[in-house]
C-alpha cells in the first residue's frame, strides 16, 4: 500500500453512513472537537485553517470506502491560519509558493475588510469548494464557524507540538498521551490528521514556521501506519524549513490478547 492509498478508521464498515468533519489544527479546538464533534459516526480531518485543498484526497479516498452523508467544513475565530491569509492578502506579506497555493490562493479576488470578515467567509468558502463533489456523492456540504471565546481551554501553558495521524476516530485526549516525552502533560497539542502526509507538507509548514511547534510526533495506530509513517517522518526531516524541530514516530501500540 502507498501512502495515498485508501485508509480505512478502525471502528467502521465499509458503506456504513458517516459524516466528515474539516476543521483547523488549532489546538484549542482539541476538547471541542472530543466532546462536541466526535460522535463515533464522524472522521475528522485536520488541516491549517480547515482548507478543502489539502483535504480533497482524502476527502475522495473516504468517501469511496463509506457513504459520506455530510461534510462539515469548521473555521474558527482568532484563527492563526487566517491571520497568515489576511496578512498575504490584505496586506501584500509574502508567503511561500507551496503555502499560497494550499492556503492563500483562494481568498485572492474575494472580499474582505477585517479579520473577523474573512473568518466568517472562510468556512463558506471551503464548504463552496468541496459542494460541487459533495452533490455528486448525495451528501451535504456545510459551513460551519467556531467561537473560541465560548470554548472550555485548559488552564496550564506549556510549549505547542504537532501531532500528525490518519484520519481517525480517536480522540484528541487518547493521541495526545501517545506523547511519552518530557513537557507532555503541559503540551499544547496541534493535529493535522490526512491521509496522505505529503498533501500536508504546506500545512505542517505553517505549524512549525508560523505556529512555532516545538516537536511534531506522527501517531501511528496499526502496523501500516507505523510504516507509512517511517517514511513520511523521512521526507518530512528533507524539508528545508523543518530546522531543529524533531520528528518522532510514535509506534503502533502491540494488541492487547486473550
Ligand atoms: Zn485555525
Amino acid at each position: 500500500m502507498s501512502d495515498a492509498d485508501i485508509y480505512m478508521p478502525k471502528g467502521l464498515t465499509v458503506g456504513q453512513d458517516v459524516r466528515l468533519v474539516v476543521t483547523c489544527m488549532d489546538w484549542r479546538l482539541d476538547r471541542f472537537i472530543d466532546r462536541d464533534l466526535n460522535d463515533g459516526n464522524t472522521i475528522i480531518l485536520r488541516d491549517a485553517g480547515g482548507s478543502a485543498g489539502t483535504m480533497e484526497n482524502t476527502i475522495k479516498q473516504l468517501s469511496i470506502a463509506y457513504n459520506v452523508t455530510a461534510i462539515v467544513m469548521a473555521g474558527h475565530t482568532d484563527c492563526g491560519a487566517m491571520g497568515l491569509v489576511f496578512k498575504a492578502v490584505r496586506e501584500g506579506a509574502v508567503t511561500s509558493p507551496d503555502v499560497e497555493h494550499a492556503l492563500v490562493r483562494p481568498f485572492r479576488g474575494q472580499i474582505f475588510e477585517t479579520r473577523a470578515e474573512l473568518e466568517s467567509l472562510n468556512p463558506e468558502l471551503q464548504a463552496g469548494r468541496i459542494r460541487e463533489y459533495a452533490d455528486k456523492i448525495g451528501a451535504h456540504a456545510t459551513p460551519m464557524l467556531i467561537d473560541v471565546a465560548t470554548l472550555d481551554l485548559p488552564k496550564h501553558d506549556g510549549e505547542k507540538r504537532l501531532i500528525i495521524t490518519k484520519p481517525t476516530l480517536t480522540h484528541n485526549s487518547r493521541l495526545q498521551q501517545r506523547d511519552t516525552g518530557e513537557g507532555a502533560e503541559h503540551a499544547h497539542y496541534y493535529f493535522i490528521q490526512a491521509n496522505s502526509v505529503s498533501d500536508v507538507l504546506p500545512d505542517i509548514r505553517v505549524a512549525v514556521e508560523a505556529v512555532g511547534v516545538k516537536k511534531i510526533l506522527l501517531v501511528a495506530e496499526d502496523r501500516e501506519q507505523e510504516r507509512q509513517f517511517t517514511n513520511a517522518a523521512i521526507r518530512i526531516k528533507k524539508e528545508p524549513w523543518i530546522g531543529d524541530v524533531p520528528v518522532v514516530l510514535a509506534k503502533a501500540r502491540a494488541k492487547v490478547t486473550g
